[in-house]
């Protein structure tokens, strides 16, 4: 049955304008999207027509026109859906083949790196449209039912509370550490709980502690489990956490992070912009990638891609890799990022054309290894890899004089485990009032205006849009 509906839609200059959107297919044969009468997207097998019930609005959102993606687009992706039965699911975000269980040779989908698929399109924030109109097309694979016990206002934070596990579980957390939350708002506030519950459950001893510019911020921040909050609106905290989660979604915020952490620095910011030195943070957050200086251990720790024996180096560095290098990688030899992508594509290692890590000597050969600039470029480090930095780090450079003066690592994450964000939302009482405590705005979707402006003022915390739904 062809679907066709008025909505809003993003656009360049960042505002909303009204659109007619039209879905003609099935999941067998794919779709067409028609766009104001006209064709607009053609989508292959593999997509489910859902109802959209409720959809947050993230700071992805707001910062939509400074990503890399075509615009305009009906945007939205931490959706709630319904079926034709009025069940109800979680989506997750990444039309991969493997989202859209299709079979494929496509070797990221193959070696576990599905959400990195380079021919995924991405709910609400590539090309696919999103859940802030009252229809969407959903990945087949990508649903997942929402237990009668979840109520929808913590529903709606599954997308989002998965990225915060996410982060909890790709940070190092040692017993005795400080860990801090920077920017503890839509998704920072969930870092927060996340942490605590990693804390009950683990019984790690760390402290987790909330820095924010505001006391209301710093309260909820407590409730929901930070021991001790910092206002970071005055003097930057100097070197006084083990670890710090940077949720503030700022270039500004990026410094205070680095100023305040002395082991990592965990990045969870898409805000599109350069930061403390550096362009291409955006692309480095959506491979998930991770960046120190060049060490044994570094060398030693590094887990290669599904179906590899051993990581695989690529030394693109003027100087000679040492012999240690060689002892615990394979180590492909370059002199710069552009030849090196050149030999990965010509020869995969086991079928990927990425190597598990980039050593580079320089900026700009850092922000080539990140992402060459341009839309959908090809970047040499496999999603989740990591870079080395092997060089002196440049004057005016922060990002690299942090690393190398305190020995610093820069981490990233994105999206995050669906099913596990559910598991946490059934199993930890603690979390029951989450939805409750975290959605201080709640508008119809016709309204979606408002909701962008009301989630990007000061008083809001999260910020949710409805649809009338039968
Ligand atoms: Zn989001
Ligand atoms: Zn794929």
């Amino acid at each position: 049955m062809p679907v066709s509906f008025d909505t809003l839609e993003y656009t360049a200059s960042g505002a909303l304008e009204p659109v007619q959107l039209g879905y003609d297919g099935d999941e067998n044969r794919g779709w067409t999207i028609t766009r104001n009468g006209s064709r607009w997207l053609e989508l292959g097998a593999g997509y489910r027509l859902m109802r959209s019930a409720a959809c947050g609005v993230c700071s992805t959102d707001l910062a939509r026109r400074f990503l890399p993606f075509p615009l305009p687009q009906v945007t939205g992706h931490e959706v709630i859906a319904l079926d034709d039965n009025g069940d109800r699911f979680a989506i997750d975000i990444n039309a991969s083949h493997r989202a859209r269980q299709i079979e494929t040779d496509c070797p990221f989908c193959r070696s576990g790196l599905a959400n990195h698929c380079p021919d995924r399109l991405v709910l609400g924030i590539h090309d696919l449209p999103g859940g802030f109109a009252p229809w969407f097309l959903s990945p087949v694979g990508a649903l997942r039912r929402i237990p009668s016990s979840v109520p929808t206002d913590n529903a709606v934070l599954i997308e989002p509370l998965a990225a915060a596990l996410n982060a909890v579980q790709s940070i190092e957390i040692r017993e005795g550490d400080r860990v801090a939350v920077l920017g503890p708002r839509k998704l920072g506030m969930l870092v927060v709980a996340t942490l605590a519950e990693h804390r009950r459950r683990t019984n790690l001893d760390f402290s987790i502690a909330a820095l924010a510019r505001r006391p209301d911020l710093l309260q909820l921040a407590r409730s929901l489990g930070a021991d001790t909050s910092l206002d970071v609106s005055g003097e930057q905290p100097e070197s006084q956490f083990e670890v710090v989660i940077d949720c503030s979604g700022s270039p500004a915020g990026l410094e205070t992070a680095l100023a305040a952490a002395t082991r990592e620095v965990h990045l969870k910011s898409t805000n599109g912009q350069p930061a403390a030195g550096v362009e291409q943070l955006t692309e480095f957050v959506v491979d998930e990638l991770a960046l120190e200086m060049l060490s044994v251990n570094a060398v030693e720790q590094l887990s290669p891609a599904a179906g590899r024996v051993a990581g695989v180096v690529a030394w693109t560095a003027r100087s000679e890799p040492p012999s240690w290098v060689s002892e615990s990688a394979a180590v492909i030899r370059t002199r710069s990022v552009a030849e090196l992508a050149e030999s990965l594509r010509n020869q995969p290692p086991n079928g990927l054309p990425k190597a598990d890590a980039v050593v580079v000597d320089s900026r700009e050969e850092l922000v080539q290894a990140i992402r060459p600039s341009g839309f959908g470029a090809y970047s040499p480090v496999r999603p989740t890899g990591t870079i080395f930095y092997a060089g002196r780090a440049p004057e005016g450079v922060s990002l690299l004089q942090h690393l190398q003066q305190k020995k610093l690592r820069l981490s990233s994450s994105r999206c995050g485990d669906f099913d596990a964000a559910i598991d946490l939302l059934t199993s930890d009482d603690a979390l029951r009032d989450l939805g409750a405590q975290m959605i201080t705005h709640c508008f119809p979707a016709e309204r979606l205006a408002d909701a962008f402006e009301a989630a990007a003022a000061k008083d809001c915390v999260k910020a949710v849009v409805t649809h009338e739904t039968p």
